[in-house]
């Protein structure tokens, strides 16, 4: 990390992207705008434990470390940071950080994922006192993630900034996610379909009722064998849910799904 030390006595600034790894174009979309703003551009990649509430899911959690190192040469990454767990959890996988950024981690994927926030602040509590960055660079596709960790860094009177990079897409909408590598080719196939939903929710807002629309959604999806966990519609500052479009206040709308035993999550502002 000296050349971290070195670049801050330079009065340079520090753009940071944590990520898992299984790098794709969405991870190097934080780097690229990264590197718009900053002198140095970190990028972590560590699969961190303590946020997955699934042991399965963190066992199948896919690396492909040599492709992530190339893939962030090409963007010019400055840093990368690649701890083992032994390092960012020396008193045992049972620590977690007391800081408490209210209801915001109770809510959607809080609810569903129990004790998945607390792991998130501990790593990222972690991450931000190693690289100390100016600027974070988080991407929407984890929009309640990005809304934690902006509350995350109001409760710390830090001066760093959170930047949130809007979500990449394959050509048919598709969010793209490490864990996509997983879906086999008839699963791929439908995987867009979240998307579809998420797009006929927006198109259909203060047109048509909401609930009618998240059925039709929930039923196609079933029909194609992908099992629904939620699709909520919030107001996108605070994920309060609302039962019906309400054009008065900021609209997302946000799904979790399983294909198989893959769980993708998905947002669309609205
Ligand atoms: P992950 O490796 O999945 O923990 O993601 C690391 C960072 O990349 C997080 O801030 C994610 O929100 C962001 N990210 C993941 N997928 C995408 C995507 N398709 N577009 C933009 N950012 C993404």
């Amino acid at each position: 990390m000296h050349y971290i030390n070195n670049a801050k006595y330079q009065g340079d600034t520090i753009g940071f992207a944590p990520t898992m790894g299984a790098l794709h174009n969405g991870h190097i979309s934080l780097i690229e705008s990264a590197k718009k703003n900053n002198q140095v551009v970190v990028a972590s990649i560590f699969v961190n434990p303590t946020q997955f509430n699934n042991q399965d899911d963190l066992l199948k959690y896919p690396k492909t470390i040599d492709k992530d190192v190339y893939l962030l040469e090409q963007a010019k990454c400055d840093v990368l940071f690649l701890p083992i767990v032994e390092e960012m959890y020396p008193n045992g996988l049972d620590e977690r950080s007391k800081t408490q950024v209210g209801s915001i981690t109770e809510k959607l994927e809080g609810a569903f994922r129990p004790g998945h926030f607390e792991g998130v602040i501990t790593i990222v509590e972690k991450l931000l006192q190693i690289v100390q960055p100016h600027d974070l660079y988080m991407g929407q596709k984890d929009y309640q993630q990005c809304l934690v960790i902006k509350a995350l860094l109001a409760s710390q009177n830090t001066d760093t900034q959170l930047h949130i990079v809007p979500t990449k897409r394959e050509a048919d909408g598709l969010a793209l996610s490490s864990r996509n590598t997983r879906l086999t080719e008839g699963q791929r196939q439908q995987a867009n379909l979240l998307y579809q939903c998420l797009v006929s929710i927006q198109a259909q807002a203060n047109i048509k009722s909401f609930a009618i629309v998240k059925k039709e959604c929930i039923d196609l999806l079933s029909k194609k064998g992908i099992e629904t966990e939620y699709i909520l519609l919030c107001n996108a500052d605070n994920l309060d849910i609302l039962e019906e479009y309400n054009s008065d206040v900021p609209m997302i709308v946000l799904i979790a799904a399983y294909i198989g035993d893959i769980r993708l999550i998905d947002n669309l502002v609205l």
